[in-house]
Protein backbone atom coordinates (compact mmCIF):
# COMPACT_ATOMS: atom_id res chain seq x y z
CA UNK A 1 0.00 0.00 0.00
CA UNK A 2 1.42 3.08 -1.25
CA UNK A 3 2.40 5.51 2.12
CA UNK A 4 1.00 9.10 2.34
CA UNK A 5 4.25 10.25 1.41
CA UNK A 6 3.83 8.58 -2.07
CA UNK A 7 0.53 10.62 -2.83
CA UNK A 8 1.96 13.85 -2.59
CA UNK A 9 3.04 15.70 -5.77
CA UNK A 10 4.60 18.92 -4.25
CA UNK A 11 7.26 20.18 -2.02
CA UNK A 12 6.24 22.19 0.61
CA UNK A 13 7.30 25.68 0.35
CA UNK A 14 10.43 27.54 2.30
CA UNK A 15 14.24 26.39 2.49
CA UNK A 16 15.49 23.23 2.13
CA UNK A 17 15.39 21.30 5.72
CA UNK A 18 16.47 17.59 6.13
CA UNK A 19 14.38 15.75 9.26
CA UNK A 20 15.00 13.56 10.95
CA UNK A 21 17.60 10.08 10.21
CA UNK A 22 18.56 9.29 6.88
CA UNK A 23 15.75 5.88 6.98
CA UNK A 24 13.18 7.31 9.10
CA UNK A 25 12.65 11.27 8.33
CA UNK A 26 10.86 13.52 5.91
CA UNK A 27 12.39 16.82 3.58
CA UNK A 28 10.87 20.58 3.99
CA UNK A 29 11.04 22.90 1.18
CA UNK A 30 12.41 20.08 -1.40
CA UNK A 31 14.40 21.30 -4.78
CA UNK A 32 13.81 19.77 -7.78
CA UNK A 33 16.61 18.80 -9.93
CA UNK A 34 16.29 19.86 -13.46
CA UNK A 35 15.45 16.33 -15.79
CA UNK A 36 18.36 17.26 -17.82
CA UNK A 37 21.72 19.48 -17.42
CA UNK A 38 25.16 20.01 -17.71
CA UNK A 39 26.75 16.40 -17.70
CA UNK A 40 23.54 14.43 -16.40
CA UNK A 41 20.09 13.34 -17.00
CA UNK A 42 17.35 12.17 -14.90
CA UNK A 43 16.57 8.39 -15.38
CA UNK A 44 13.25 6.88 -14.04
CA UNK A 45 11.48 10.51 -14.04
CA UNK A 46 8.02 9.57 -14.04
CA UNK A 47 8.69 8.37 -10.50
CA UNK A 48 8.95 11.88 -9.55
CA UNK A 49 12.08 10.89 -7.23
CA UNK A 50 14.01 14.16 -8.24
CA UNK A 51 13.79 16.55 -5.16
CA UNK A 52 16.47 16.56 -2.41
CA UNK A 53 17.56 19.10 -0.26
CA UNK A 54 19.17 21.92 -2.09
CA UNK A 55 22.13 20.96 -0.58
CA UNK A 56 22.11 17.90 -2.75
CA UNK A 57 20.89 19.44 -5.18
CA UNK A 58 23.85 21.46 -5.69
CA UNK A 59 26.49 18.96 -4.89
CA UNK A 60 24.69 16.99 -7.36
CA UNK A 61 25.10 19.67 -10.29
CA UNK A 62 28.55 20.40 -9.33
CA UNK A 63 29.66 16.51 -9.59
CA UNK A 64 28.38 15.97 -13.02
CA UNK A 65 29.66 19.48 -14.52
CA UNK A 66 33.28 18.39 -13.20
CA UNK A 67 32.13 14.69 -14.58
CA UNK A 68 31.91 16.07 -18.17
CA UNK A 69 34.88 18.25 -17.73
CA UNK A 70 36.82 15.68 -16.52
CA UNK A 71 35.12 13.83 -19.64
CA UNK A 72 34.20 10.45 -17.46
CA UNK A 73 30.65 10.51 -19.86
CA UNK A 74 26.97 11.93 -19.07
CA UNK A 75 25.84 10.90 -15.86
CA UNK A 76 22.68 9.15 -15.36
CA UNK A 77 21.04 9.68 -11.92
CA UNK A 78 18.23 7.91 -9.90
CA UNK A 79 16.11 8.21 -7.34
CA UNK A 80 16.40 11.33 -4.46
CA UNK A 81 13.27 11.59 -2.81
CA UNK A 82 10.08 12.19 -3.49
CA UNK A 83 8.98 15.91 -2.81
CA UNK A 84 8.73 16.09 1.06
CA UNK A 85 10.90 12.70 1.23
CA UNK A 86 9.52 10.21 4.08
CA UNK A 87 8.99 6.35 3.51
CA UNK A 88 8.78 4.47 0.27
CA UNK A 89 6.19 1.13 0.38
CA UNK A 90 9.02 -0.78 -1.20
CA UNK A 91 12.53 -0.17 -2.82
CA UNK A 92 14.21 2.23 -0.56
CA UNK A 93 14.33 2.37 3.40
CA UNK A 94 16.78 5.28 3.50
CA UNK A 95 16.38 8.42 0.65
CA UNK A 96 13.63 9.49 3.65
CA UNK A 97 15.29 12.80 3.80
CA UNK A 98 16.68 14.48 0.54
CA UNK A 99 20.17 13.91 1.48
CA UNK A 100 20.64 10.25 -0.84
CA UNK A 101 20.86 9.53 -3.97
CA UNK A 102 21.30 6.77 -6.35
CA UNK A 103 23.47 7.62 -9.55
CA UNK A 104 24.14 4.76 -12.21
CA UNK A 105 27.40 3.06 -13.18
CA UNK A 106 25.93 2.90 -16.58
CA UNK A 107 27.65 5.89 -17.95
CA UNK A 108 26.92 6.73 -21.35
CA UNK A 109 29.39 9.16 -23.49
CA UNK A 110 26.50 11.19 -24.52
CA UNK A 111 23.49 12.77 -23.35
CA UNK A 112 20.71 10.01 -24.30
CA UNK A 113 17.57 10.96 -26.57
CA UNK A 114 14.79 11.04 -24.97
CA UNK A 115 13.42 7.30 -26.66
CA UNK A 116 16.73 6.23 -25.37
CA UNK A 117 16.58 7.52 -21.69
CA UNK A 118 13.24 5.91 -21.38
CA UNK A 119 14.32 2.65 -22.37
CA UNK A 120 17.91 1.60 -21.53
CA UNK A 121 18.91 -0.36 -18.92
CA UNK A 122 20.90 -0.64 -16.27
CA UNK A 123 24.22 -2.04 -16.42
CA UNK A 124 25.40 -4.78 -13.77
CA UNK A 125 29.11 -4.00 -13.17
CA UNK A 126 29.02 -7.26 -10.72
CA UNK A 127 28.40 -11.16 -11.26
CA UNK A 128 26.69 -11.35 -7.95
CA UNK A 129 26.59 -15.21 -8.72
CA UNK A 130 30.00 -16.12 -9.03
CA UNK A 131 30.98 -12.37 -6.14
CA UNK A 132 33.14 -10.97 -9.47
CA UNK A 133 33.75 -8.06 -11.56
CA UNK A 134 32.16 -7.96 -14.75
CA UNK A 135 35.49 -6.82 -16.96
CA UNK A 136 33.92 -5.79 -19.88
CA UNK A 137 31.33 -3.34 -18.59
CA UNK A 138 33.10 -1.75 -15.57
CA UNK A 139 35.85 0.63 -16.42
CA UNK A 140 38.12 3.18 -14.85
CA UNK A 141 34.93 6.13 -15.54
CA UNK A 142 33.07 4.42 -12.54
CA UNK A 143 36.05 4.54 -10.55
CA UNK A 144 36.47 8.18 -11.36
CA UNK A 145 33.29 8.41 -10.43
CA UNK A 146 32.88 7.26 -7.76
CA UNK A 147 36.22 8.61 -6.48
CA UNK A 148 35.45 12.49 -7.30
CA UNK A 149 32.28 12.21 -5.62
CA UNK A 150 33.39 10.45 -2.33
CA UNK A 151 36.71 12.75 -2.17
CA UNK A 152 33.88 15.54 -1.98
CA UNK A 153 33.68 17.17 1.69
CA UNK A 154 29.76 17.03 1.74
CA UNK A 155 29.76 13.77 1.47
CA UNK A 156 28.75 11.11 4.55
CA UNK A 157 29.26 7.66 2.75
CA UNK A 158 28.91 5.65 -0.52
CA UNK A 159 27.29 2.35 -0.53
CA UNK A 160 29.08 -0.02 -3.59
CA UNK A 161 28.61 -3.79 -3.68
CA UNK A 162 31.52 -5.73 -1.81
CA UNK A 163 32.82 -6.50 -5.24
CA UNK A 164 32.92 -3.00 -6.54
CA UNK A 165 34.54 -1.95 -3.62
CA UNK A 166 37.20 -4.61 -4.08
CA UNK A 167 37.71 -3.10 -7.67
CA UNK A 168 38.68 0.34 -5.94
CA UNK A 169 40.41 -1.98 -3.46
CA UNK A 170 42.52 -3.09 -5.94
CA UNK A 171 43.33 0.04 -7.80
CA UNK A 172 46.27 2.38 -7.34
CA UNK A 173 45.43 5.85 -6.16
CA UNK A 174 47.67 8.92 -4.57
CA UNK A 175 45.45 9.40 -1.93
CA UNK A 176 43.44 6.33 -0.32
CA UNK A 177 41.29 8.26 2.30
CA UNK A 178 37.85 8.77 0.11
CA UNK A 179 38.06 4.64 0.29
CA UNK A 180 37.17 4.73 3.94
CA UNK A 181 33.88 6.69 2.81
CA UNK A 182 33.07 3.77 0.31
CA UNK A 183 30.82 1.06 2.06
CA UNK A 184 29.92 -2.10 1.07
CA UNK A 185 26.25 -3.15 0.73
CA UNK A 186 24.55 -5.64 -1.00
CA UNK A 187 22.51 -4.47 -4.04
CA UNK A 188 24.72 -1.73 -5.86
CA UNK A 189 26.03 -3.48 -8.27
CA UNK A 190 24.64 -1.44 -11.18
CA UNK A 191 23.81 2.19 -9.25
CA UNK A 192 26.26 3.43 -6.51
CA UNK A 193 24.31 5.31 -3.45
CA UNK A 194 25.32 9.02 -2.35
CA UNK A 195 25.06 10.53 0.93
CA UNK A 196 25.42 13.85 2.25
CA UNK A 197 26.41 14.74 5.79
CA UNK A 198 24.14 17.17 7.63
CA UNK A 199 23.94 20.56 5.81
CA UNK A 200 25.93 22.76 8.48
CA UNK A 201 24.09 24.42 10.94
CA UNK A 202 20.81 22.00 10.70
CA UNK A 203 19.08 21.77 14.27
CA UNK A 204 16.40 19.05 12.35
CA UNK A 205 18.58 16.77 10.75
CA UNK A 206 20.39 13.73 12.53
CA UNK A 207 23.92 12.74 11.46
CA UNK A 208 25.22 9.24 11.46
CA UNK A 209 28.59 8.32 12.95
CA UNK A 210 31.23 8.44 10.84
CA UNK A 211 32.82 5.39 9.30
CA UNK A 212 35.79 3.93 10.49
CA UNK A 213 39.04 5.00 9.67
CA UNK A 214 41.32 3.61 7.23
CA UNK A 215 40.53 2.52 3.97
CA UNK A 216 38.32 -0.11 4.54
CA UNK A 217 40.24 -2.51 2.72
CA UNK A 218 40.94 -5.53 5.28
CA UNK A 219 39.45 -7.87 6.73
CA UNK A 220 35.58 -6.17 7.15
CA UNK A 221 35.83 -6.09 3.34
CA UNK A 222 36.42 -9.84 3.19
CA UNK A 223 34.27 -10.77 5.70
CA UNK A 224 31.51 -10.01 2.83
CA UNK A 225 32.48 -12.81 0.29
CA UNK A 226 30.65 -15.88 0.12
CA UNK A 227 34.23 -18.24 0.93
CA UNK A 228 35.08 -15.81 3.91
CA UNK A 229 35.61 -18.63 6.99
CA UNK A 230 35.44 -16.28 10.51
CA UNK A 231 37.59 -16.78 12.65
CA UNK A 232 36.07 -18.81 15.94
CA UNK A 233 36.73 -16.95 18.99
CA UNK A 234 34.46 -16.99 22.37
CA UNK A 235 32.77 -14.08 21.41
CA UNK A 236 31.18 -15.68 18.50
CA UNK A 237 30.65 -19.17 20.03
CA UNK A 238 28.30 -17.49 22.11
CA UNK A 239 24.46 -17.42 21.69
CA UNK A 240 23.29 -13.67 20.01
CA UNK A 241 19.81 -13.13 21.15
CA UNK A 242 17.98 -11.66 18.48
CA UNK A 243 17.15 -8.13 19.85
CA UNK A 244 13.47 -6.95 18.62
CA UNK A 245 13.72 -4.14 16.26
CA UNK A 246 12.35 -0.44 17.56
CA UNK A 247 9.72 0.65 15.85
CA UNK A 248 10.46 3.92 14.50
CA UNK A 249 8.48 6.45 14.95
CA UNK A 250 8.45 9.68 12.58
CA UNK A 251 9.25 13.06 13.82
CA UNK A 252 6.71 14.86 15.04
CA UNK A 253 7.48 17.91 12.81
CA UNK A 254 6.99 15.48 9.40
CA UNK A 255 3.50 15.17 10.21
CA UNK A 256 3.35 19.38 9.91
CA UNK A 257 5.29 19.12 6.39
CA UNK A 258 3.19 16.72 5.25
CA UNK A 259 0.22 18.50 6.01
CA UNK A 260 1.17 21.93 4.90
ZN1 LIG B 1 20.03 4.31 -2.71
Amino acid sequence: MATPWEKVKNPSQGDSSSIGSYANGCLAGGERLPLQGDGYQVIRSERGRYYGNSEMIVFLQQLMKQSRQLKIGNVLVGDIAMPRGGRFSSGHASHQTGLDADIWLRIPEQPLSPQALKTISALPMVDVKNYKIIDKNWSSKQAQLIQLAASDDRVARIFVHPVIKQQLCKAKWKDRNWLSKVRPWFGHYYHFHVRLNCPAGSTTCETQAPPPAGDGCGTELASWSPNYKAPVTSESVKAVKPKPKPVKVLPPMCAIVLKS
